[in-house]
């Protein structure tokens, strides 16, 4: 392949005039992220029993999410808090997950982890902390399993984009960025939010954006109005850690809303999606009122844990959906 020396830091597979659509990332279960409906992907920071998710499934999935969030491996800064609960987590969200009818995505943060999660998990959440492991972006990126890449703790939107480059570059186009603030020199908020990204990521890159406003802000009241901002400057998802009992939470309780804060989050998104010409998922009603997933029925199931490679029947698109 020709070098691009005189541009030593060019971004050739992502950058938005490398398409003529924009790419439209779907998941197994059916949320789509880059088309008219956003994602919303909602639960606990860190997967803590079976009860906890399952209340946490159920609360974000009547408010109108239609992806769980919940980690089963976590990055934290000390080594004495809490890890995780591994892939007992990872059983325990697939069967939340398919209870509720919600996609799941959950963060793998060891290479030798990427099969593993992805038997279980719609979507491989890459955090801050690794969004320049390079052997982990190449791993995701011969995955067919759709990547969440987070912005690294400081990175810049090239340095973030060129990671976005390592993956589309192993043949995995499923990638979606996600804003999570940045640090700045002000600790009155845990990060800075960088909602400038939003619009500007849309003229750079055909790849979709979303936002998770609970690691910006730390703060669990200040997470509304900035998801609100995100999903009305363009944003086509959000990231937001709901815990039933926010301030028992193992990690990351100070920035979870609980079950009422999130209901009243979506009630006021819908304005914000409306503005940004965006709607909310839609969630199909069953007969006995619960909602129905929309499930690809070519789909592989998890429990197919015979077949070593991660699920196959996630496919990439860019299906001509067509953004101003
Ligand atoms: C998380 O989503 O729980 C998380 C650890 O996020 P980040 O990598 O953005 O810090
Ligand atoms: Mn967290």
């Amino acid at each position: 392949m020709e070098r691009g020396v005189n541009i030593p830091q060019s971004y050739r597979l992502v950058r938005r005039d490398a398409r003529t659509d924009r790419t439209v990332v779907r998941l197994r279960g059916g949320a789509t992220f880059g088309g008219d409906e956003l994602a919303i992907c909602a639960g606990p920071c860190g997967v803590e029993s079976a009860e906890q998710l399952e209340a946490a499934a159920r609360a974000v999935a009547a408010a109108g999410a239609n992806v769980l969030r919940g980690g089963a491996y976590k990055p934290r800064t000390s080594p004495y808090s809490f890890q995780g609960l591994g892939e007992e987590a990872l059983k325990m969200l697939r069967e939340a997950g398919d209870r509720h009818n919600l996609s799941v995505v959950t963060e793998v943060m060891d290479p030798r982890d990427v099969e593993r999660v992805a038997r279980y998990a719609d979507m491989l959440q890459i955090g801050a902390r690794n969004m320049q492991n390079f052997p982990l972006l190449r791993e995701v990126g011969m995955s067919p399993m759709p990547v969440l890449l987070k912005r690294g703790l400081s990175a810049t939107v090239q340095e973030w984009l060129l990671a976005a480059e390592y993956v589309l570059l192993g043949g995995n186009e499923n990638v979606v960025l996600c804003e999570r603030g940045v640090r700045s020199f002000d600790v009155a908020t845990r990060n800075l939010l960088d909602i400038s990204v939003v619009p500007l990521l849309e003229e750079m890159t055909h790849l979709p954006v979303v936002v998770d406003p609970s690691h910006a802000v730390g703060i669990a009241r200040l997470v509304t109005p900035i998801a609100v901002a995100s999903v009305a400057a363009g944003a086509h998802g959000l990231l937001v850690e709901v815990h039933p009992d926010p301030p028992n939470a193992l990690s990351d309780g100070a920035q979870s809303l609980d079950f009422a804060q999130f209901e009243r989050l979506m009630h006021r998104l819908g304005a914000a999606a409306q503005l940004a010409g965006r709607r909310l998922p839609q969630r199909n009603a069953a007969p006995d009122g619960a909602a129905r997933p929309q499930r690809d029925p070519a789909a592989k199931g998890p429990s197919d844990e015979s077949d070593s490679k991660p699920n196959s029947a996630v496919r990439s698109s860019t299906s001509g959906v067509k953004l101003a």
